[in-house]
């Protein structure tokens, strides 16, 4: 095995706003090689690290990120995992959040820092976010604490100067430099003149258990969002899509939903086929207490899930993740209720 005294980051170039230009003719942004890249950032030869890179050809915008592409990153990552300190992922902000929370799922057992980052302007730009965003993110990949076990052993999401659990995050803002949030789990780090970690909200991990990556997903998910409104036979049509296998209920306040016969009969003759409905809130912070309102209690009793505090984000990556190794409903709808990588919060009665 390679061994270096240096701290090594290797650093995973996929595409989006950090690496692209502005085309000339239509001003539309175009992504850039990593070359041009780090021709932009004559700051990452003062590192006193080994960083090395592996660049998706042609970088995209994430937008197009899909489940093979996450394959394609836990694969470089597993190939990678014992010559390197941390993983850096620069990612474009649009989907980031689906990606981190996807990858917390496939790496199982992970013990060392997998940052994805990005920026709101391109790095080539004079006022870019993307140089910070990136250097402090290579700074907490190669952080160790005094036993030499990685100071964040877990897939996060670095941007503007925070550090957030990355299936807890969202992107929120399409303008600002602070562009994500995570509203039901505190950030890990803050970046200011030192970078202050949060120790007790880290994830621990044991470095002497081996990495096990996962590669397989299903995708016959979906969301569905509710409105007053929301008609009887568009909801008949999406159940009754053939390969249907899971549904993320967006519902309202703490989980509540209409309590009108057809929809409830709706959710009862779904799950009762095996599709999974998991529930979570239209609300950002909070959790899904179906136990609260009648309007929550009728989703019980049709045998919705709950899936407390999470991100939309989450819960969709992780059905996908679970209906792709096969286990049956009951063990799916077990799994859903237990946080495997910190996701979600099961409040205390
Ligand atoms: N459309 C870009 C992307 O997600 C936006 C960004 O990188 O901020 O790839």
């Amino acid at each position: 095995m390679f061994m270096s005294t240096y701290p090594s980051v290797l650093l995973i170039y996929t595409g989006g706003t950090i690496g692209m230009i502005e085309n000339p003719e239509t001003g539309a942004l175009e992504a850039f090689n990593f070359d041009q890249l780090q021709e932009n950032m004559p700051e990452l030869k003062r590192f006193n690290y080994r960083i090395s890179s592996y660049q998706f050809t042609p970088p995209i915008d994430s937008s197009d990120m899909e489940p093979a592409l996450w394959a394609k990153l836990v694969k470089i990552i597993s190939y990678n995992y014992d010559y390197f300190d941390g993983f850096v992922i620069l990612h474009g902000t649009d989907t980031m959040a689906y990606t981190a929370s996807a990858l917390s799922f496939m790496l199982e057992n992970l013990s060392k820092p997998v940052i994805l980052t990005g920026s709101q302007l391109p790095i080539g730009m004079l006022r870019t976010d993307g140089k910070e965003n990136l250097i402090t993110s290579i700074e907490i990949a190669a952080a160790k604490n005094n036993d030499g076990t990685a100071v964040v052993p877990e897939v996060c999401i670095f941007f503007e100067n925070l550090l957030l659990r990355g299936n807890r995050t969202t992107k929120i803002n399409a303008e600002n430099f602070n562009a994500f949030r995570s509203y039901n789990y505190p950030s890990l780090a803050t970046a200011g003149i030192h970078i202050k970690y949060e120790y007790d909200k880290i994830r621990k991990a044991d470095p002497k258990q081996k990495l096990i990556p996962h590669y397989l997903f299903d995708t016959n998910v979906i969301v569905l969002t509710l409105f007053p409104g929301i008609q009887e036979n568009m909801i008949r049509n999406i159940f009754h899509t053939p390969s249907l296998k899971a549904v993320v209920l967006k519902t309202y306040g703490s989980g509540n939903a209409p309590q009108k016969p057809w929809f409830i009969n709706l959710l009862k003759e779904a799950t009762a086929k095996g599709i999974i409905i998991v529930n979570i809130s239209q609300c950002s912070t909070g959790s899904v207490e179906m136990g609260r309102y009648e309007t929550g209690m009728h989703l019980l009793d049709a045998g919705i899930i709950s899936g407390y505090d999470s991100t939309v984000e989450s819960v969709i990556t992780k059905l996908m993740f679970l209906l792709g190794h096969g286990y049956t409903p009951h063990k799916i709808r077990r799994m859903m209720n237990n946080p495997v990588a910190g996701e979600f919060t099961i409040p205390e009665m």
